[in-house]
């Protein structure tokens, strides 16, 4: 045989649909692409969304986004000496903590930063792959060699076909309605409201790089500091009727949650009349995802759609990450085998999620406690970590915890 009769016979890329140009669907399509695959991806949206709120990315995280060439964009925007007080309604402070106290160094950043590292690596490595925006899934069919999905978006309506469906469209997932369960059955709610946002100028007595925590039972607002911007804020409090919520905007609702027993005080008053000039703000209840897997024949949900831990957890962004770069290992791992990958991927990561989603149900009352009792018990603890002497045994011994300890473990 000569040199010019050897035929090169290149497969071409197996394709696969992402749902959602947030971090865990950026993420993945980043993962599939390294992996050999051809990403397509579909975002709801007319565009990309700016804006966000205050995340943690602990050690799992950082990892998967090492793992996935995002290296130095992934910003911190840590204060080098982080100060969170316990405040009342008068502005009165406290000694406190909060997430850049802890120990084991979290990344503290924005949603929108983190959203942006990964689109910036994916659009330099992979520049080709189209992204379609205002395009969602309105149904999914699939057989044992591929997934036949119908998507209306600008121009119509199609229907096209792929070798995978990652459905990453977030806690509502519209590919989990169409493939795995009704909202009913995959969303657990978990009795609180939140209502987050970027501020644009500092709350009264609280300077740019000082946190607070204003606890009382049952609602908190929380002030997540950074180094060199305007703080995020949180409110969070206890509800009923989710449903309810809503009816009324969330500015007003805000004020009669927290102002319909007491004056509201400085601080609350100058963040309500912020949300008051127009932020854009995310009002949501606060829900975690369970499903019994999350991956039927060909479509697999990553990230909030499939396993929301919740934001109390500080786990969802970190593990949606951790998701999508493991998913385009094992998909590296079993070339053609899209079953084979799948199942070694969801066992791998099934105990972690486990994990991240009862850090999640435990630290509500870090962030909303439901009682007084709660509250008080907080408090006791607050004092113990925050006191002169007991402060420096709690920060040798919070890394050693094993809940600060699974979040930092690299899954692959
Ligand atoms: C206030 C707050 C604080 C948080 N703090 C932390 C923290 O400290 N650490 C942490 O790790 N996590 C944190 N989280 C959680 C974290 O924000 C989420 O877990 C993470 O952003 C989920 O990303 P995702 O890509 O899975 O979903 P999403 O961010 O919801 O993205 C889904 C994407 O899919 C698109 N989409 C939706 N439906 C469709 C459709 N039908 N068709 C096409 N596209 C669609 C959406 O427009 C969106 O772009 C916090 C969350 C909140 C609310």
């Amino acid at each position: 045989m000569t040199d010019s009769s050897i035929r090169v016979h290149r497969e071409p890329a197996p394709r696969a649909l992402v749902v959602g140009l947030g971090i865990s669907g950026t993420a993945s399509a980043l993962a599939l692409h390294r992996a050999g695959w051809e990403p397509v991806i579909i975002e709801r949206a007319p565009q990309r969304r700016r804006g966000g709120y205050f995340m943690a990315i602990f050690g799992a995280g950082r990892y998967a986004a090492q793992d996935l060439g995002v290296g130095d964009r992934l910003a911190n925007h840590r204060s080098p000496e982080p100060t969170t007080y316990t405040i009342d309604r008068t502005g009165h402070r406290r000694p406190g903590l909060g997430f850049g106290d802890l120990p084991i160094n979290p990344y503290l950043t924005m949603r929108d930063d983190v959203e942006e590292a990964i689109y910036d690596t994916l659009r330099e490595q992979a520049p080709d792959v189209s992204i379609r925006f205002g395009t969602t899934p309105r149904a999914i069919s699939q057989d044992a060699d591929g997934v036949d999905v119908t998507l209306t978006g600008p121009d119509g309506t199609t229907t096209e076909r792929f070798d995978l469906v990652v459905g990453a469209d977030g806690i509502h997932s519209q590919v989990r309605r169409l493939v795995f369960a009704p909202d009913s059955e995959a969303i657990d709610r978990m009795g609180t409201m939140i209502c987050a946002f970027a501020l644009t100028d500092d709350l009264p007595t609280l300077p740019q790089g000082m946190g607070a925590r204003l606890l009382e039972p049952n609602r908190a607002f929380h002030v997540f500091p950074f180094d060199d911007r305007p703080s995020t804020v949180l409110f969070s409090y206890g509800t009923d009727d989710v449903k309810a919520e809503k009816r009324v905007p969330v500015a007003a609702r805000l004020r009669e949650v927290y102002g319909h027993d007491a004056e509201l005080g400085p601080v609350l008053e100058a963040a309500i009349t912020q949300l008051e000039d127009g932020r854009p703000a995310l009002f949501d209840a606060v829900e975690q995802v369970h499903l019994p897997s999350w991956h039927r024949g060909r479509v697999v949900l990553v990230g909030d759609s499939a396993w929301c831990p919740s934001l109390y957890s500080g786990m969802g962004a970190t593990s949606g990450l951790a998701g999508a770069n493991l998913l385009g290992l094992r998909l590296a791992e079993h070339p053609g085998d899209v079953s084979a990958a799948l199942d070694g991927w969801e066992r791998t990561l099934r105990p972690h999620i486990r994990e991240y989603q009862k850090m999640g149900v435990d630290a509500r009352s870090f962030f909303t406690p439901a009682t007084g009792q709660e509250l008080r018990a907080g408090e006791r603890r607050m004092r113990l970590q925050t006191a002169p002497i007991t402060s420096w045994v709690f920060a040798r011994l919070l890394p050693l915890l094993p809940v600060m300890r699974k979040r930092e473990v690299h899954l692959v």
